[in-house]
């Protein structure tokens, strides 16, 4: 069997992007996340998810045409190096790569359907059928915080991640402790809290010992771990921070490339890994991050969450790494919740079953995707 790549096409997701909780905030009508798909000349489609500026990801696809047009569809690992390999001078690790995630992804989604075999298995095996989704949540004054876990804990999550908004910015740790205090009363002692502080967004204001202070303080609200404390390039610090703290310490998310995140493993940056397969460079690369982990002991915890097609990549991923017990869940986005034909549901222990549908297993609705993209066409008609 022979698939050729006859094109690749961009549709930008806008009209009900969440807030990010940043300092320069997220519109809905900004465009920061769009969907991929490949078409072939047999007619199989794949699906991806990019993380960038839908325009971003229309230039990029037309500059990498040249390398993926013709190219085999069944060979996602082979045909992503080769549009890495040649684009490392225009920038690479940047925009580029983040397109090059959402072609490889829709790849893989290709090479699955075509073999009538779920993507993790195509990874190398199956660990695991389910995996439990933490629910990431914007944090809010205590009271607001409080009645938003409730929300999600009544639609059957057992854990919660809670993060940006007032935390650290606004420079009142009593505040802080509240609202951590409010997330674990509301929480209830069974369920998992994590707590990230963002420290990605412009001009984070703290440093080492504020992250060392506040860890300190989480240890009491059993928060099991701390992401982004400090800000994403200030390796050093993350590993004196690493070996004082009890809690757990998280980051990687603005990671791209393999070659990035070997330094943040072989010098124990991080007790949790988390690159996000929608910019690393796609699934291909996202299990040679998760594997090197694997190798350095560090957790391997998937990002890819702000799209039901970036969730999906994830919760393979998660089928075919031993150690993943948790997926990223933004909590109420419609990009996540309102695009495919069958919603993504939560059994009774708050665990998400893993689809076992070939490919990544994920149905996109036209009708329903329409609503966040005039250009949902595309993505299902060559
Ligand atoms: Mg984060």
């Amino acid at each position: 069997m022979s698939l050729k790549i006859t094109s690749v096409v961009a549709a930008p997701l806008r009209g009900e992007s969440p807030k990010g909780g940043w300092s320069a905030e997220i519109r809905p009508a900004d465009s920061v996340h769009a969907l991929i798909a490949v078409h072939t000349d047999g007619g199989i489609i794949g699906h991806g998810s990019v993380f960038t500026d839908g325009r971003l990801v229309e230039a990029a696809l037309k500059v990498l045409e040249p390398l993926f047009l013709g190219e085999k569809a069944l060979e996602p690992q082979r045909v992503t190096e080769k549009l890495h390999q040649n684009t490392f001078w225009m920038g690479r690790g940047g925009t580029l790569t983040h397109a090059i995630s959402g072609i490889d992804i829709a790849l893989w989604d290709i090479l699955g359907k075509s073999l009538g075999q779920p993507v993790g298995r195509l990874l190398g095996g199956i660990y695991r059928r389910r995996v439990q989704p933490y629910c990431s949540l914007l944090m809010e004054e205590p009271q607001r915080m409080r009645e938003s876990i409730g929300e999600f804990l009544g639609r059957g999550f057992r854990a919660f991640k809670i993060g940006w908004g007032p935390f650290g910015r606004a420079l009142d740790p009593k505040l802080d402790e509240a609202i951590v205090r409010a997330a674990r009363e509301a929480a209830g002692p069974g369920s998992q809290l994590f707590v990230d502080a963002g420290a990605s967004d412009a001009y984070w204001p703290h440093g080492l010992k504020w992250a060392l202070r506040t860890a300190a303080m989480l240890k009491d609200y059993d928060v099991a771990w701390f992401e982004e404390a400090l800000s994403p390039d200030a390796i050093d610090d993350f590993c004196k921070l690493r070996e004082a703290s009890i809690v757990p310490i998280a980051g990687g998310e603005v990671l791209t490339r393999r070659q990035a995140f070997l330094p943040w493993l072989s010098r124990r940056a991080l007790d949790i890994v988390q690159p996000d397969v929608t910019k690393v460079g796609g699934i291909s690369e996202q299990r040679r991050i998760a594997w090197l982990a694997e190798e350095f002991g560090v957790k391997y915890v998937g990002h890819g969450w702000n799209t039901a097609v970036g969730l999906a990549a994830d919760l393979q991923l998660a089928a075919a790494m031993p150690q993943t017990e948790l997926v990223e869940f933004i909590g109420g986005s419609p990009y996540v919740d309102g695009i495919t034909a069958e919603p993504f549901l939560l059994d009774k222990e708050g665990y998400l079953a893993i689809p076992d549908a070939p490919g990544l297993g994920v149905r996109l609705d036209p009708d329903k995707l329409a609503r966040y993209t005039d250009r949902a066409d595309v993505l299902f008609k060559s």
